[in-house]
């Protein structure tokens, strides 16, 4: 007999286990699909900043509403989500100044504790740091949080709530009848559904693919490492994203510094690539970096370093809606940055798929028709794209 079920979410990464928290928690029967383990893609490797700051409004209050739910983990999910509140500086140069500023009260103006501080007062809040004439957003209720547990408290808070997880299953086609999928034919049988979801990270666009549907979602390869952090390092250290020196930063407990470089990212070539080994120039450009911005790093040595992949899409944004046959929808290309949004964007996409239309939040600004029709998200007050 073929398993039936109300949505197929393809995916089990952070974002597949959120969607499938918020269909479950509103009555639907969901099937979420993995291939492998929950956290083998971008979300296992994610380095879990979680901050408001963004130069897109749209994304900053996804972000915003997402917050809330990692400060307020176990009563409204259960369980962890390792959320550490360190405070975030995002540092950019004097010249930026003023798109900084913008940016900074439009995110008070959603409520959140956000302000601009000068060079002394960054010192003030993260002693290790060197600074020259530059100012930086502070957000001193934000931190990170760790992704891994996030998703898998999210998929047992779906399954107490009637889903079922079938790890170790690939997707291997979406049937369509009438311009409708029917549901999902996969590596250990049939599930039928009238509602399937790619939420498949770097290999979205393949997922997409077997339903007929091109998406504009390439793979995005980006290397992170760990330092170990010695006393020459003042304390506390924010996380840190320094846009003047193209890269950030966070510690990791109390004696690792985690890392990753804002360029040199490899854009293209296979989801299915290894991930253990980091380019060969990784961590000699980022201890360069580092040094400059925090000196007491001289002496730390890089314990390891690896690789990640992500979807990415032309305006490094996520593509949230439905798309080709009917029934279809996409929960893809989040381009970096979808471990911090996950909460706000499993909501929306449960209200879309169940009511027609997102009502707690808005994704809309995500629609999947903007490439074609030459809309892309860009900042209000400008922005370079993250990724270079
Ligand atoms: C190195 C790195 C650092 C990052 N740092 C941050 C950060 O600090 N803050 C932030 O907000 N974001 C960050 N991100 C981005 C964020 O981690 C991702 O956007 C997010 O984890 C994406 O989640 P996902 O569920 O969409 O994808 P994934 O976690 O990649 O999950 C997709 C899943 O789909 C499965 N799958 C694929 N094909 C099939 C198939 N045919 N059948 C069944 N299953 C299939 C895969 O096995 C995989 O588990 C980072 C990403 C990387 C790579």
């Amino acid at each position: 007999m073929t398993d039936t079920a109300d949505v197929i979410v393809i995916g089990a990464g952070v974002q597949g286990a959120s969607l499938a928290f918020h269909l479950a928690s509103r009555g639907a029967r969901v099937v979420v699909v993995e291939r492998s383990v929950s956290g083998a893609g971008a979300t296992g490797r994610s380095s879990g900043l979680v901050r408001v700051y963004y130069d897109l409004l749209a994304e900053a209050k996804l972000a915003w509403v997402s917050y809330q739910w990692f400060g307020d983990w176990d009563a409204r999910v259960g369980g962890a989500c390792g959320f550490m509140r360190t405070g975030f500086l995002w540092i950019e140069p004097a010249s930026l100044a003023d798109r900084l500023r913008a940016n900074s009260a439009s995110h008070r103006a959603l409520g959140v504790d956000s302000r601009v501080v000068g060079p002394a007062e960054i010192r003030d809040i993260a002693p290790a740091l060197e600074v020259g004439e530059e100012i930086a957003a502070y957000e001193p209720e934000s931190g990170y949080a760790d992704p891994s547990m996030t998703a898998s408290s999210f998929l047992a808070a779906a399954r107490d709530r009637g889903a079922r997880l079938m790890a170790g299953t690939e997707v291997t086609s979406i049937p369509v009848s009438g311009g409708r999928v029917t549901g999902i034919r996969s590596s250990r049988g049939d599930v039928d559904a009238p509602v399937v979801v790619d939420a498949a990270g770097a290999w979205a666009r393949g997922v997409a693919a077997l339903a007929g549907l091109d998406i504009p979602v390439d793979v995005w390869r980006h290397d992170t490492g760990y330092l170990g952090l010695t006393d020459a390092v003042a304390r506390p250290i924010p996380v840190v994203i320094d846009n003047s020196r193209g890269m950030y930063f966070r510690p990791e407990g109390s004696d690792l510094l985690l890392v990753g470089l804002e360029d040199g990212s490899e854009m293209g070539g296979s989801p299915d690539r290894e991930t253990v080994t980091a380019n060969p120039d990784f961590r000699a450009t980022a201890a360069e970096r580092l040094v400059q911005r925090v000196p007491g790093l001289a002496e730390s040595t890089f314990r390891s370093a690896h690789a990640g992949q992500d979807g990415l899409t032309p305006d490094q944004r996520a593509i949230l809606g439905q798309a080709g046959p009917d029934g279809f929808y996409l929960d893809c290309g989040h381009s970096g940055t979808g471990f911090k949004t996950a909460p706000a964007v499993g909501l929306g996409m449960a209200e879309l798929i169940l009511d027609g239309a997102a009502t707690s939040v808005d994704i809309s600004p995500f629609d999947p028709g903007r490439f074609a029709e030459n809309r892309p998200l860009v900042g209000e007050h400008g922005e370079e794209l993250i990724w270079r």
